[in-house]
């Protein structure tokens, strides 16, 4: 049988609570894991899960807002104390970010010389394609943070440079089709790759469980995980669940941190 699972490390969207940490998620692909964003206390939740750092290939992040990025600092010096890794590692961030990324790795003091393994620090955009013998992946940007700048004018003219990129991933892993949302604006931003999607790795924070599952209730996806849970919708499952039943939604699951799904 195919090795092809997740371990969700975190399912809060950007408050962590008593019982969800900043979202992340380890695609295990037998030898090799993949990180899907990297919201903090990843390093500690891998070891925690009994997941090997020097098995991450790469790390993939959505957008900049901490609570998908700032556990990577902590991820590659965990790698450099506790793995003593050697391997290299690629890290995909935003096309826009990678210099910014550079920097502020090299203010933690996490600079090339001090790391012992090569670090990429490579971008990703809608025209990059990511290949392996594992997987494939693509990119597709979305509008949460450029919602946010373009409802606050102050925001936007002081700090142009901010406007960086936010991306959903639609990637096929040994043959199962898998996406995971990042931070959307809206259900409806996932039209143009939810087709034939085989696990559906969603946030539920911007917006309403009701018009995420009455999206959901016309498209054809085998299997829904929610993840990146609005703080409203923190320990309320069951409602969860009862809800997606009356929109006709089947398959769906509320994702809880530590949770392992083999697909
Ligand atoms: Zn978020």
């Amino acid at each position: 049988m195919k090795n092809r699972s997740c371990c969700l490390l975190g399912t809060a969207s950007g408050i962590p609570t008593k019982t969800r940490n900043n979202v992340s998620i380890v695609l295990d692909a037998g030898d090799d894991y993949y990180l899907l964003d990297a919201g903090e206390p990843c390093a500690a939740s891998m070891l925690r899960n009994g997941l090997d750092y020097n098995k991450v290939k790469a790390i993939f992040i959505s957008h900049l807002d901490a609570d998908h990025f700032a556990g990577v600092p902590m991820l590659i010096k965990s790698m450099i104390l506790w793995a003593r890794r050697r391997t290299p590692l690629k890290l995909f961030v935003p096309r826009r970010a990678v210099s910014d990324v550079r920097r502020c790795l090299a203010m933690m003091y996490l600079v090339d010389e001090a790391l012992g393994f090569r670090l990429g620090i490579l971008p990703l955009s809608e025209e990059f394609e990511y290949r392996d013998d594992n997987l494939s992946m693509t990119f597709h940007g979305n509008r949460h943070i450029k919602n946010r700048f373009c409802r606050n004018p102050a925001l936007r003219d002081k700090y142009p440079e901010l406007q960086k990129e936010s991306f959903s991933f639609c990637l096929n892993l040994k043959n199962r089709k898998i996406v995971y949302t990042g931070d959307l604006a809206r259900p409806e931003e996932m039209e143009a790759f939810i087709g034939g999607t085989d696990v559906l790795l969603s946030e539920l924070a911007h917006f309403t469980p009701e018009a995420f599952f009455q999206y959901l209730s016309a498209q054809n996806v085998k299997r829904i995980i929610c993840l990146h849970f609005h703080p409203d919708w923190d320990d309320r499952e069951t409602e969860l669940l009862g809800l997606a039943e009356k929109y006709g939604v089947k398959n769906i699951a509320m994702g809880r941190d530590g949770l392992r799904i083999n697909f």
